[in-house]
C-alpha cells in the first residue's frame, strides 16, 4: 500500500498518473522509482476530513439514564495521528469500568461521560498543537505553555532520529501504547537533554 499525503492545497492526485507524477516531486525518487515498477491492484482512493472536532457533551447540565455517546461520536482526529480506534478502545474500557460499579442512572451516566470526555484530552493535544502550526489552521492560538510543548515535541522527534531511547519514548507517547508519564523517564530525559546526535539523513539508508 502506497500513502501519499499533502497539505495546503498540495493534495496527491486521484488518477494513476497524476499519484505518479506527485510522487516524483518528492526529495527522493525511490518511492516514484518503486511505483514505476508496479501495477496498482485497486483504484487510489482520498480522504481529506482531517479537522479535529470535539463535542463535550459532559457539560450538558443534565443527561438522561442510560445513554453515553463514545468514540468519534464525542472526537474526531486528523487521521494522520492513527489515534482514533485507540481512543475508542480505551473508552471501552473505560465504560466497563464505570458500569461495574453499581447502580446505572443519570449521575452515573453522566460521570461515565465526564471520564469519556477525559480519555480524550492527551491525544487532543497531541493532534491541536501540532496541526494548530499549519499555516491557515483554524482554532485557538497557542499558548506559551503550548509552544513550550511543541519546542520540546521538536527535539524529542529530531533525537529519536538517531537515540533509541527518545524514539521509544516518542512512539509509545504518540501511539497511546504507554502513559505520557513515561516520557519523563530518566532514559527518555537524557535523550532529549543530549538531543541529536548524529545529522539527518541525505537519503533513505535503503
Ligand atoms: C482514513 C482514516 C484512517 C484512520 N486511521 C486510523 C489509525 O491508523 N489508527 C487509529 O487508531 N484510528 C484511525 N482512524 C480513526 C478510526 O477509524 C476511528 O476513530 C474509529 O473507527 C472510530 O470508531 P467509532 O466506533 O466511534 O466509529 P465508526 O468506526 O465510524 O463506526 C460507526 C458505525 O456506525 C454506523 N452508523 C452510522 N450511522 C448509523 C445509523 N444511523 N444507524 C446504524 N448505524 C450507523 C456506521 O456505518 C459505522 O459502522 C482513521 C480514520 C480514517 C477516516
Amino acid at each position: 500500500m502506497v500513502t501519499l499525503s499533502g497539505t495546503q492545497g498540495a493534495h496527491p492526485p486521484l488518477d494513476d498518473e497524476g499519484f505518479a507524477r506527485f510522487a516524483g516531486q518528492l526529495r527522493h525518487p525511490l518511492i516514484a522509482d518503486l511505483l514505476s515498477h508496479t501495477t496498482p491492484a485497486t483504484r487510489l482512493s482520498g480522504y481529506r476530513n482531517t479537522a479535529n472536532r470535539r463535542y463535550h457533551y459532559e457539560r450538558l447540565p443534565a443527561w438522561p439514564t442510560g445513554l453515553l455517546v463514545t468514540g468519534d461520536a464525542v472526537t474526531t482526529f486528523n487521521p494522520l495521528y492513527g489515534q482514533g480506534m485507540t481512543v475508542a478502545a480505551q473508552s471501552a474500557l473505560v465504560i466497563r469500568d464505570g458500569l461495574a460499579r453499581g447502580r446505572v442512572n443519570a449521575a452515573t451516566c453522566h460521570r461515565i461521560q465526564h471520564a469519556l470526555a477525559h480519555t480524550a484530552d492527551l491525544p487532543w493535544a497531541v493532534c491541536t498543537t501540532e496541526d494548530i502550526r499549519y499555516p491557515g489552521a483554524l482554532g485557538p492560538p497557542p499558548s506559551p505553555l503550548t509552544r513550550l510543548v511543541t519546542c520540546t515535541a521538536d527535539r524529542l522527534r529530531s533525537a529519536a532520529c538517531t537515540r533509541p531511547a527518545a524514539a521509544r519514548a516518542f512512539f509509545d507517547a504518540v501511539t497511546l501504547s504507554k502513559p505520557v508519564w513515561r516520557l519523563i523517564s530518566p532514559s527518555a530525559l537524557a535523550a532529549l537533554a543530549l538531543g541529536p546526535h548524529l545529522p539527518p539523513l541525505d537519503e533513505p539508508p535503503s
